[in-house]
């Protein structure tokens, strides 16, 4: 079965920087400011 990633806005704090963004090996995570992180699904 295919695993999706899935950002849930609600659940993140939004006031620190995301720590995944660093460790993702594609490049798929971004994030502006403290929002929730992007995922960009073409990108993996
Ligand atoms: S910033 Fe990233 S690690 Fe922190 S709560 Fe939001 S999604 Fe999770």
């Amino acid at each position: 079965m295919e695993k999706v990633l899935k950002i849930i806005v609600e659940k993140c704090p939004q006031n620190h920087k995301c720590p995944a963004i660093k460790v993702c090996p594609v490049g798929a995570l971004s994030q502006e400011g403290f929002n929730a992180p992007k995922i960009d699904h073409q990108n993996r």
